[in-house]
């Protein structure tokens, strides 16, 4: 199994520094979004990515992936003890297991509030849990999706890399499938656009890098209030592959967006992410 990614970040029309990072490096895909409000944020999203981008150099494996996070943790925690805010980031992605064996996986981590989402057959699924307060108080029924958008906390999370403590990571696999379509995005981009926004985009983009340019350009003019950094990762139909075509291909480059057909399905969460006992933290 092959997969073709592009991966894009723009500081936005508010902030005048980026501290956003993205990793497109084959077969890992991330992106990290350095905190506001914390001294030096995007040297947090930054030790984050390459920690991540000496996985890919090296035997990428679902432990050697969360051990890298760890380490993330602990070196962003230590430099960050040195400044006056701390320094912290989220870190959002996926990895592409066992490319050349019978059943490749799809690892999808994430701690903090930058998704990953997967665009099969016109609908899009959200693939991560936002660690945040508004997510919290959402799931226990106590605002609205719509409350949380305009909460004065919405920009508080509840876990990062970075601070005291050990670092707890949400992961699953997936079973990914030649044409599907993963974005891996910070909160610039779900902010600005909702869900159906996203996916109408996805599938109006033929190539990887089309896309993510055409998501930057719309969170940009829907008022870009925040760093933007998007990775899209299409996976690749074989020449020799016995997958069947698809009836109609929503990424064919003759079809036309299909805005209509899509459906922005949220509530089918995937969220088997766990932490298993001993993968640290989060021991009461
Ligand atoms: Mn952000």
């Amino acid at each position: 199994m092959r997969v073709a990614g592009a991966g894009r970040t723009h500081p936005g029309r508010v902030r005048s520094r980026n501290e956003d990072s993205v990793l497109v490096a084959d077969p890992v895909f991330a992106v990290a979004d350095g905190m506001g409000g914390h001294a030096e944020g995007d040297i947090a999203s930054a030790v984050a990515t390459e920690a991540l981008a000496e996985v890919a150099r090296g035997d990428v494996t679902r432990m050697a992936v969360l051990d890298a996070i760890r380490a993330a943790h602990s070196e962003i925690s230590e430099r960050g003890g040195k400044e006056a805010g701390g320094m912290g980031t989220t870190l959002t992605g996926l990895v592409l297991l066992g490319a050349t064996s019978d059943e490749p996986q799809m690892l999808v981590f994430n701690v903090g509030d930058s998704r990953s989402y997967r665009l099969r057959d016109g609908s899009l699924v959200q693939l991560t849990h936002d660690h945040s307060v508004v997510q919290e108080l959402v799931d226990s029924g106590r605002i609205t999706l719509d409350e949380a958008a305009v909460h004065p906390d919405r920009n508080v999370i509840t876990r990062s890399l970075g601070g005291e403590g050990p670092v707890d990571i949400d992961w699953a696999l997936t079973d990914p499938r030649p044409r599907d379509r993963f974005l891996v995005c910070s909160d610039g981009l779900s902010r600005e656009l909702d869900a159906a926004a996203i996916a109408g985009i996805l599938a109006g983009q033929a190539e990887p890098d089309a896309a993510a340019d055409a998501l930057i350009d719309a969170a940009v003019r829907a008022g870009g209030r925040d760093n933007v950094s998007v990775v899209v990762l299409d996976v690749l139909v074989e020449p020799a592959s016995t997958e069947a075509p698809a009836e109609a291909d929503p990424l064919d480059e003759d079809t036309e967006p299909k805005a209509d057909g899509l459906r922005a399905d949220t509530s089918e969460l995937l969220t088997s992410v766990h932490a298993p006992s001993g993968e640290g933290a989060h021991q009461p």
